[in-house]
């Protein structure tokens, strides 16, 4: 979705060259095995279609997103040889559209499996199949005593074409932590219970974790939209999304002025201020008193971020910005991880919840479009 840029408080700018770029060097990385792209939640905020086929034409052929809603929207923009594989598993009684889209469940529970498997035999058909398996993480995925029992009765993978066995790393963004070897010895020894096939553990953050992680496919999202996957570390990806808001007032008020919401803002002197068109309900995090960036300076928020707005001291600004003229938000020196670590929180959540009244603008080689062709 996108406002038109006349009507807009705020532009969102994605780089897909940044995209595939990211992805290139995540696959140069590993040197060889596949490396797929997860676009779950309309890939994190930054439109799922468009991100894919990007990366389609850069020569991925692996997608994972979490539901089953947002594989049958991928499936009609991918080509036929691209996989599509859903993370949340099968909902009960949904089985047939799994076939009918062409997707890929990642099978987390053995009552999935055993309703798969009914499916497959009732329709006489073989479906390709991912196992996950719970390697020390807790969250979704077979626990070992189920990968016993399917190893026990291998009848439960009849009619099943296993494509992929998976566990998920609960600490790969820290490198030092022992949960990741631990992770890696309990997913070998669990997949050796199962069908020799392909194996996939690392997602972003294990990419880096070295050669071990990496087994015969990778799974990264947020690497590839610019988020940090070696935090502590210069981020070696390139930055994909800018966003810029528009100047809407300007105005200058006498020292003591209070300012926004609960006055929370003081103009310790008498100062000159632009309101912008961007707030929480933007997705901005309201706890994150940040600055916007003008013509190289910076210009301080003052006072509480509103719901639409935000107040920013212009005072010292060698450039005045006009009413109409666009301030940068994310950008170069400001980055999305510097936003997240401002407001307590990751990358991934200030991306997934940039809003839907921006206008959007695509840059894809080296064109800028509001849509692709
Ligand atoms: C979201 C997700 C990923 C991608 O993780 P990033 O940290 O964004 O690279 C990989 N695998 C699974 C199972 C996921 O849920």
């Amino acid at each position: 979705m996108t406002v038109p840029l006349d009507r807009a408080g705020a532009i969102l700018t994605i780089d897909l060259d940044a995209i595939a770029a990211n992805w290139r060097l995540l696959s140069a990385r590993i040197g060889g095995a596949p490396c797929a792209a997860v676009v779950k939640a309309d890939a994190y905020g930054l439109g799922a279609d468009k991100v894919a086929s990007a990366l389609e034409t850069a020569g991925c052929r692996d997608f994972f997103v979490a539901h089953l809603e947002e594989g049958i929207a991928l499936r009609g923009t991918l080509a036929d040889g691209s996989r599509v594989f859903v993370l949340n598993g099968i909902p009960r009684g949904t089985e047939s559209d799994f076939v009918a889209a062409g997707l890929i469940p990642v099978v987390n529970t053995l009552a999935e499996l055993s309703a798969w498997r009914d499916y497959a035999r009732a329709t006489q058909r073989i479906l390709p199949t991912a196992l996950q398996i719970d390697s020390g993480m807790a969250r979704l995925g077979l626990a070992p005593k189920d990968v016993s029992t399917i190893n026990a009765e291998p009848s439960r993978l009849e009619g099943l074409s296993l494509r992929l066995v998976m566990s998920h790393l609960a600490c790969a963004d820290d490198p030092a932590h022992s949960a990741n070897g631990s992770q890696r010895l309990q997913f070998n020894r669990l997949r050796a219970m199962l069908p020799p096939v392909p194996a996939s553990l690392a997602n972003s953050s294990g990419i880096f974790l070295g050669g071990p992680f990496h087994f015969d496919l990778v799974r990264p999202g947020a690497a590839l939209y610019g988020i940090n996957p070696k935090p502590s570390h210069p981020n070696p990806m390139q930055r994909v999304v800018h966003l810029a808001a528009r100047v809407i007032q300007l105005r200058e008020v006498p020292s003591g002025a209070g300012i926004g919401y609960g006055q929370a803002g003081l103009a310790n002197r008498a100062s000159r201020l632009a309101t912008i068109a961007l707030g929480y309900a933007d997705g901005w995090p309201r706890n994150a008193a940040m600055k916007a960036i003008f013509e190289g300076s910076s210009l301080p928020f003052l006072g509480r971020v509103s719901m639409d707005s935000i107040i920013l001291d212009i005072t010292d600004a060698p450039l005045q910005p006009r009413e109409g003229d666009l301030v940068d938000l994310i950008c170069a020196e400001q980055t999305l991880d510097d936003v997240a670590r401002a407001a307590g929180t990751i990358g991934y959540e200030i991306l997934t919840r940039l809003g839907s009244r921006f206008h959007r603008r695509y840059i894809y080689r080296d064109t800028e479009m509001d849509q692709r062709p």
